[in-house]
């Protein structure tokens, strides 16, 4: 195979990273920070998130399915498994590589009958997403399992709602209400709402990476995903001439124009067709027109020195990227395609 440079990249500051988990760690109080890597990382590369933060400190991971953990399985670290375990999966739950978390009777009955072990469980306490009930939980449903760590999970946490403090309030109600030898409640924006909430351990994911679920986070928060995208011509657009897909963009004066290898294929997402930008020194230069699936065409006329095969930075700070394109900070880390070579500094 012959080494082909990808003509887009994601630089992922390192740094960045492991101040985020930090200082999630710090605003978690006396509790444990473990860390979300579910869905690759985030998109970001699961092993290599877990690595650098492992080094850090960190020592509970979570990921979705127990595929995403047995790609994990090499680092030897501790993980756990949201979806719990199907049928299917018992056989990859029993070679003890991950615990699972069990979510409804039926699979902390599948677990049981295989033996039990070291588990962990989700409790609803109102999101109606996975989980046993309280009720279960009070009419014996746990008892005698191997519990490590209780959870619950979040509906608002990213608001200032009344159902924070009442999620709050009735998984509070549940210690001692099981053998479990930790609590967690808190995703990243449950870490904001305060100490209350991060019982004994917390389970940030978006905000590792860079994304900011409450805007009181911001400054605790730094960027970690940088997209670079390379210029694949540059030309000179004259004033009342249109530009890309069904000409949504006509240039009111002359125009200087670099088209960049960067699509909606590759996960920059269409709804930045003429909201976007791209960065270059400190100069921001806007997306012109629509966004196609290889493709970008930015105004480059403050930069006369950018030439084809020039590299541009993608302004992707996410409040703000999500805000301007509509799309959630989540999409905009977990769209991202194979196409684009990931590279730690
Ligand atoms: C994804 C997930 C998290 C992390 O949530 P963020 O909002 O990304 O911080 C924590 N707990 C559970 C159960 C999750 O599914």
């Amino acid at each position: 195979m012959i080494d082909i440079p990808a003509p887009l990249r994601l630089r992922l500051d390192e740094n960045a990273l492991v101040h985020n988990w930090r200082s999630l760690a710090r605003a978690s109080g006396r509790a444990a920070c473990g860390a979300a890597v579910k869905a690759d990382g985030y998109g970001l590369g699961a092993t290599d998130v877990a690595r650098r933060l492992a080094v850090a400190g960190c020592r509970d991971f979570f990921v979705a399915t127990w595929a995403e953990a047995e790609r994990l399985a090499p680092l030897g670290l501790p993980v756990s498994v949201l979806h719990g375990v199907r049928a299917e999966d018992m056989a990859a739950a029993r070679a003890g590589f991950a615990r699972p978390v069990l979510n409804t009777a039926a699979q902390v009955a599948r677990w049981r009958g295989a033996g039990g072990g070291a588990c962990d469980v989700m409790v609803d306490t109102g999101m109606n997403r996975l989980g046993v009930s309280a009720e279960a939980i009070a009419g014996g449903l746990l008892d005698g399992l191997a519990i490590e760590t209780l959870m619950s999970h979040l509906a608002c946490a990213d608001e200032d709602s009344a159902m924070n403090e009442a999620q709050r309030a009735r998984f509070s109600a549940l210690r001692g209400a099981t053998a479990a030898r930790r609590m967690s409640l808190a995703n990243s924006a449950g870490i904001g709402l305060g100490e209350d909430y991060a019982f004994d351990l917390t389970r940030p994911g978006l905000a590792l990476y860079g994304g900011v679920p409450r805007a009181d986070m911001g400054a605790m928060i730094r960027q970690v995903v940088h997209p670079e995208a390379q210029i694949l011509q540059r030309r000179r657009v004259g004033a009342g001439e249109a530009v890309g897909y069904n000409a949504t963009w006509i240039a009111p004066a002359e125009t200087e124009v670099a088209i960049i290898n960067l699509g909606y294929a590759d996960g920059y997402r269409r709804a930045f067709s003429g909201v976007g930008a791209a960065m270059h020194d400190d100069v921001m230069l806007p997306v012109l027109g629509r966004v196609s699936m290889d493709l970008v065409a930015i105004d480059v006329s403050a930069c006369p020195d950018l030439a084809e095969g020039d590299w541009l930075r993608i302004d992707y700070a996410l409040p703000a990227a999500s805000q301007a394109s509509g799309v959630s900070q989540y999409e905009l880390l977990t769209g991202w395609g194979r196409r684009a070579e990931r590279f730690w500094n």
